[in-house]
């Protein structure tokens, strides 16, 4: 269905009705940017490897014992010299992007052009940021019997172990292997995982949902119009296309971005590839509305910024649009909770140490509503702007506050405390 865009929202005033939830910062909840590319993952994930980390990475790859290269296979197709091609064309692709993690993702002569021409940032689940990695392709064989143009390809990728410890499986990401003339080109599973998802059109955003939801076009309504008042509260242009993926759960959506199976803590999550014109929600409770995504979407647009890795694009978008299933009054007494019970977590850590959580988004929500209150909303474009250093954080925000930096870090402790932020 289609509708227009309606009444604006009030960001000050999000709804407060959503109430699903899962282990709350207990555990990790780490957040993977890619170079170069507006990619932002909010959801309980471990980070595969490290981006920034610039030594050279030579992918180290096996077959698993499923692979059969040396032998005839079955009968009438998966002939090893086929399986061999696959193999030596997925391990090229690997090599390509550990060569290329640090930069934008760049155009590969290994990947489906079809879907390259459709989003930049084409491999969903980026093996560039599983370079340092040991690779076992576990799985390449036919995807559907009696067809030999078409193969699926499943790679575990385990940290390599050190100090001799046990390794530890990350990611078994599945892509599809098609043949194209004389050569294989790699696809992400994305299309035929959501063939059968319902579609639906609301305003500018192009909602594809999982089987088994429910579609509230109310809510989506609500979407549309939260999209359009923040684009104008902070000045970038509107929205015009955004294809929204609506998943059950974390483990949907990692199937549909290829990922058979990827480490996660909590049951829900999104993901915003705005380059790609794409949402990805896990959160039925947010369901065709969540905020905290389009925020983020929304905020991709505004030029000279370092959104990709900003704790100040985190507290706003957990300002309007609540993280991990909480919003509101719920999420700020859970924080407070947590703080309360947690004495050492200070400001100065959750700045130092983005390895580590400690309620990142939550901590930054309440620096966010520090800057509104002394110097209204217009002082976040600027916060939005300061690099990702710990130094350049510390000195923008006691500029913006006209205050020092231990002086900041006080009142923040106060807020955090009493949940009022
Ligand atoms: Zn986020």
């Amino acid at each position: 269905m289609t509708a227009g865009r309606s009444a604006k929202l009030n960001p000050a005033n999000p709804e407060t009705k959503w109430s699903q939830k899962c282990s709350f910062f207990r555990s990790s909840d780490y957040q993977t940017v890619s170079a170069g590319t507006a990619v932002r993952f909010c959801s309980c994930v471990i980070s595969c490897a490290n981006p920034r980390d610039s030594a050279p990475l030579s992918p180290r790859v096996a077959l698993g014992i499923g692979v059969d290269t040396s032998s005839s296979g079955p009968w009438g197709f998966a002939s090893a010299t086929v399986v061999h091609e696959i193999v030596i064309a997925w391990q090229q692709y690997l090599a390509e992007q550990a060569a290329h993690r640090l930069g934008p993702m760049v155009r590969s002569q290994c990947w489906s052009d079809e879907q390259q021409r459709r989003w930049p940032y084409y491999d969903f689940a980026p093996t560039r940021d599983l370079a340092g990695f040991d690779a076992i392709i576990v799985d390449a064989r036919p995807l559907r019997s009696a067809s030999a143009d078409t193969f699926l390809v499943r790679t575990l990728f385990i940290e390599p172990s050190r100090d001799n410890s046990p390794p530890r499986p990350s990611a078994l990401v599945t892509v599809h292997a098609r043949r194209i003339g004389n050569t294989w080109r790699f696809e992400s599973p994305i299309d035929r995982v959501s063939a059968d998802w319902k579609r639906f059109t609301v305003g500018f955003i192009h909602y594809v949902v999982q089987p088994g939801l429910e579609f509230d076009a109310a809510r989506a309504q609500l979407a549309v119009a939260f999209a359009d008042s923040l684009a104008e509260a902070f000045e970038v242009p509107r929205v015009d296309s955004m294809t929204y993926y609506m998943a059950t759960d974390i483990d949907a959506l990692n199937l549909l971005r290829g990922f058979q199976w990827s480490v996660s803590v909590t049951s829900g999550g999104g993901l915003t590839v705005q380059s790609n014109h794409q949402l990805f929600a896990a959160e039925p409770a947010f369901g065709e509305a969540h905020r905290h995504e389009i925020v983020h979407y929304v905020l991709a647009a505004m030029p000279n910024t370092n959104n990709g890795n900003n704790l100040i694009a985190e507290g706003i978008a957990t300002w309007l649009g609540g993280t991990l299933g909480l919003q509101g009054p719920a999420l700020r007494a859970q924080y407070a909770m947590y703080v309360k019970s947690h004495p050492d977590v200070t400001l100065d850590r959750v700045i130092d140490r983005d390895d580590v959580d400690w309620g990142r988004r939550p901590a930054a929500a309440i620096l966010r509503r520090m800057v509104s209150d002394a110097r209204g909303n217009s002082a976040l474009r600027e916060l939005l702007r300061t690099g990702p250093s710990s130094a350049e954080r510390r000195n923008t925000m006691s500029r913006v506050l006209a205050k020092q930096w231990s002086s900041i870090a006080r009142d923040w402790r106060i807020l955090a405390d009493a949940g009022t932020w």
